[in-house]
């Protein structure tokens, strides 16, 4: 890796939060150059989190939710435009507008995209939404504020129970459909996602968990309904489907990186991988795009779709391109919130291949507790709801992997044995 100061121009692929963030750090490590920042909507860089939150709720405009940012006008912005190819030899990004970016560091920042319905004519009915970008929020807040009869949300993780929750904030009647036993289950497992399931049915959420949904159905073109796998009907006039995010890798087709759905590989500084394995030291992910070798969790590859991640991943990789060596591999602890309706759901590290889990403060009853995950006697996640304060003393016991079930007497109860349950990932 030469950590000599870039010379020459680097080009950002995704004006995203990774994007700017990227940018930021490449002026903030010294880079002067050019730097030309492509992005495939026509917005500057905004932040996301809002728009399944305040922005459905009506209290935030979609078009107010851009990014503050300290770049200096010298950048070049190419909005509305996507990057359709990469060619690694010549070092050249082009563009879908016909053009072609020369780039000495690049980096890639291409997120990922909402997942749609199965059924391409089905997603195409009227009145059926997915959620990533501004203009999607904008037709889904539009749609909630014609008060349809019922809403349905097809997905219980994190974007479908906000949605969920959205809903009952403004009384509207809606429905909460997964094949998992309890939302949320696949992400904090069914132990936790049974305590967060009850929340949403005390605001009146209709449940239909161990449900799949087999058709969207239609009228004239206009969504009326669900039809489930085992028959039955759900009659609505709005529906959302929220079944996970695909990564925006299929430009690099033909880059000769290592890339495919699950999103670009890189080592563990954030350059990215050849398919043979060896790092390109041009060219650097990050954000929800980036498949990175994680040191906190044996090197395990993972792509993580969290907003702090987004940041930190890209503020190395502005570094490491700008010729900085950051001297230690990327190891921010993973971590994440989501807020619905007024309960804050955090968490922190990685609850896959959790064996374990125990509530270690607070009580479910009160809706205010702190969950840790254990894998293999040891702590690798922690989950709270509305008990952020707790947070930070057990992402310090995930981040050096302490025994587990923790035995910090810091509580506020008296000390009690842990009860240890089985965290119920399907
Ligand atoms: P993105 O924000 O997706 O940016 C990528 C950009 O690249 C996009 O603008 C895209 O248009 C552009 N692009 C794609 N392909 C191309 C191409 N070929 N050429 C040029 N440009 C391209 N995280 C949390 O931690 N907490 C939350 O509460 C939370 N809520 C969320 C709510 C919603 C509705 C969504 C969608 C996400 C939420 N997230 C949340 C996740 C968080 O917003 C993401 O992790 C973050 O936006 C990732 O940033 P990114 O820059 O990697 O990707």
């Amino acid at each position: 890796m030469t950590t000599e100061p870039l010379r020459g121009r680097a080009v950002i692929v995704g004006a995203g939060l990774a994007g700017l963030r990227g940018a930021e750090a490449l002026r903030a490590a010294g880079f002067t150059g050019p730097l030309t920042l492509v992005g495939a909507e026509p917005y500057r860089p905004y932040d996301r989190p809002p728009l399944s939150k305040h922005v459905l709720s009506g209290h935030l405009p979609a078009d107010v939710t851009q990014l503050p940012s300290d770049l200096a006008d010298d950048v070049e912005w190419r909005l509305g435009t996507a990057a359709q190819s990469l060619d690694r030899a010549e070092r050249i990004v082009r563009l879908s507008d016909g053009s072609a970016l020369p780039y000495d560091a690049l980096l890639i920042a291409t997120g990922t995209r909402a997942r749609p319905w199965i059924h391409p004519e089905e997603s195409r009915l009227a009145n059926v939404f997915t959620i990533r970008g501004r203009d999607d929020a904008a037709r889904l807040r539009a749609a909630l504020a014609a008060r349809p009869g019922r809403v349905a949300v097809v997905g219980a993780g994190f974007i479908g129970c906000e949605v969920a929750a959205v809903c009952r904030e403004l009384d509207l009647p809606v429905c909460l459909i997964d094949p998992s036993p309890s939302p949320l289950s696949r992400v904090i497992g069914r132990a936790v996602g049974d305590h967060i399931g009850a929340v949403h049915r005390g605001w009146g959420v209709e449940m239909r968990m161990n449900s799949e949904v087999a058709h969207l159905e239609g009228t004239d073109g206009r969504f009326t309904g669900v039809l489930l796998k085992d028959g039955s009907r759900i009659a609505a006039d709005v529906a959302v489907v929220a079944l996970g995010a695909a990564r925006n890798t299929e430009w690099l087709a033909g880059s000769g990186l290592s890339a495919d759905k699950g999103g670009v590989d890189c080592d563990d500084r954030g350059l990215c991988l050849d398919e043979a394995g060896i790092p390109d030291p041009r060219i650097a992910a990050a954000g929800d795009v980036a498949r990175f070798p994680h040191p906190l969790y044996g090197g395990r590859r993972v792509a993580l779709e969290h907003w702090g991640h987004a940041i930190a991943q890209a503020q190395h990789a502005g570094r490491l391109l700008a010729g900085e060596d950051p001297g230690t591999p990327y190891a921010a602890l993973p971590n994440f919130w989501s807020t619905q309706g007024d309960m804050v759901v955090k968490s922190v590290g990685l609850t896959d291949g959790a064996d374990a889990v125990a509530i270690v403060q607070g009580d479910p009853a009160d809706r205010r507790f702190l969950a840790v995950y254990g894998r293999a006697g040891r702590c690798v996640a922690a989950v709270s709801v509305d008990s952020a304060r707790w947070l930070p003393a057990y992402a310090r016991l995930v981040e050096t992997a302490a025994p587990f079930p923790p035995t910090d007497p810091a509580t506020d109860r008296p000390l009690k044995k842990l009860a240890i349950q089985d965290p119920g990932f399907a």
